[in-house]
């Protein structure tokens, strides 16, 4: 007998769980991946930056997955909006939710909603192409980033790079033109500890020492560590370099961009809008953050809150508030419904984490759930509410229509569509869903 599982989510984890359903059932299975937007991938197409090709190339691992037979691609299908949690566990024997972590978490200080002050995962959508983020112009010559993780070194370098250095790139071709009329001149990157406890990673750090178009420092103080007997490797090198760029003779760049460690912020300044940011200067005390009462301000145009990103709940599905994940033991929610990915665990870990993680949920849910015949199909539901999703066929006519905007613009493999419109466009589901609705 078949056993068929909707997995909710096409980005790493959930398509890491499909490719181990497929590898770790014994008999026949289904797997539909089902999908809110109309492409696949989540943040290896929306999160990882432009310029990483070789993260992006997971996307080709990935495909594969989409492509094995008993795998099924639904985009345009929303847990919420077109089904509910009832609908799935009509339709299948079990169901893995995998949606990530889509949106930005918060500081908790005054004038973080300032016009201004924008959440990096919004910025990090933008020039990805995202089709739900908010437009951006920089007439900005000041940005603080508040964060001192990968996605803030990401945003950090997309601010400091010529347009000309990410021609060659998918970047949408709107956001291209954004960076090369920015107006970007200092960029100052701010983390609330020291240099030893900073997240970002030692070849993701390096890359920033390597800016054609800023130049780079830090202060010698403030990248001080005292004792680096018992750090590990990473923070060791992370340590060094900082500390290197505190020596370096700037060189006049177009942009300058300066790390700062030990510094809070309190407030964000500004009456409409952001004008610039409070910082204390702070110590640990216990391993815990404490303020010194020293206060310094930073002017700023902008403030990119790169400050983790978090869950958001779904309809009809356990959530922690506290850890903004949802409860589960080895992936196990409650009957016939699984969780994996951030979702399952907290924004952590590179995008390979999560096939480890896919297969620990995984094999929970083989452990206790068994095929039963005769469920109704998801695609008579959908039909009889006048959903037509967006099929993996669909799917290869939006990036056929990448790569021929590529061409036509003469940039690099592809170059994203932005915009529903355009996408639906891309194989003719604009016309398709008007004869739906007609
Ligand atoms: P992250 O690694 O958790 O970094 C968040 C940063 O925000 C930390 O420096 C944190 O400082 C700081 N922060 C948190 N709350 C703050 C507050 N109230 N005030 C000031 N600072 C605050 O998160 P992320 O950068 O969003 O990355 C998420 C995950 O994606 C990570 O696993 C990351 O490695 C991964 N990622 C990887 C790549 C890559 O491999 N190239 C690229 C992008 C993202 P504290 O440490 O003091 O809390």
């Amino acid at each position: 007998m078949t056993l068929r599982v909707a997995v909710v989510g096409s980005g790493p984890a959930g398509i890491y769980t499909a490719e181990a359903l497929t590898k770790q059932v014994a008999g026949p299975v289904e797997v539909d991946v089902l999908e809110r937007l109309p492409t696949p991938y989540g943040l290896v197409r929306y999160g990882v930056a432009p310029d990483h090709t070789s993260i992006k190339s997971i996307a080709n691992y990935l495909r594969r997955v989409l492509e094995t037979p008993g795998v099924r691609f639904l985009g345009g299908v929303e847990l919420g909006e077109h089904l509910s949690v009832e609908d799935l566990l009509t339709c299948y024997d079990a169901v893995v939710y995998c949606t990530g972590a889509m949106v930005d978490r918060t500081m908790g200080i005054p004038g973080e909603d300032l016009p201004g002050s924008i959440a990096a995962t919004d910025f990090v959508n933008w020039y990805c192409g995202h089709p739900d983020a908010p437009d951006f112009t920089l007439d900005v010559a000041e940005v603080a980033v508040i964060g001192v993780g990968n996605v803030a070194v990401d945003v950090v370098r997309i601010l400091a790079k010529t347009a000309e250095e990410l021609r060659a790139t998918d970047i949408p071709d709107q956001v291209l033109t954004a960076l090369a009329e920015s107006r970007v001149q200092r960029i100052h990157m701010i983390g609330r500890r020291g240099a030893a406890h900073a997240k970002f990673t030692l070849k993701e750090l390096r890359e920033l020492g390597e800016l054609l178009n800023a130049d780079i420092l830090t202060f010698p103080d403030e990248v001080a560590v005292e004792d680096l007997t018992d750090l590990s490797r990473q923070i060791r090198g992370n340590v060094d370099v900082l500390q290197s760029w505190s020596t370096r003779t700037p060189q006049d760049r177009p942009r300058r961009l300066e790390v700062r460690f030990w510094l809070r912020p309190v407030e964000i300044l500004g009456v409409s809008r952001v004008e610039g940011i409070r910082l204390e200067r702070t110590r640990l005390d216990g391993g815990r953050v404490v303020g010194t009462g020293e206060f310094e301000t930073i002017p700023a145009d902008l403030v990119l809150r790169s400050v983790g990103y978090r869950s958001v709940p779904l309809p009809g599905v356990p959530f922690s508030e506290q850890s903004m994940t949802v409860p589960n033991e080895a992936g196990r929610i409650r009957d016939r419904e699984y969780v994996a990915g951030w979702l399952k665990r907290g924004p952590t870990g590179v995008i390979g984490t999560n096939k480890s993680d896919a297969a620990e949920t995984v094999r929970t849910l083989l452990a206790e759930v068994t095929a039963e015949p005769s469920r109704p199909t998801l695609d008579a539901l959908l039909a009889a509410r006048g959903v037509t999703p967006v099929t993996y066929q669909d799917w290869l006519a939006i990036e056929a229509a990448e790569e021929k905007l590529a061409r036509t613009l003469d940039r690099g493999e592809k170059v994203k569509l932005v915009g529903r419109a355009a996408m639906l466009d891309a194989f003719g589901g604009s016309s398709q869903r008007q004869a739906d609705q007609g």
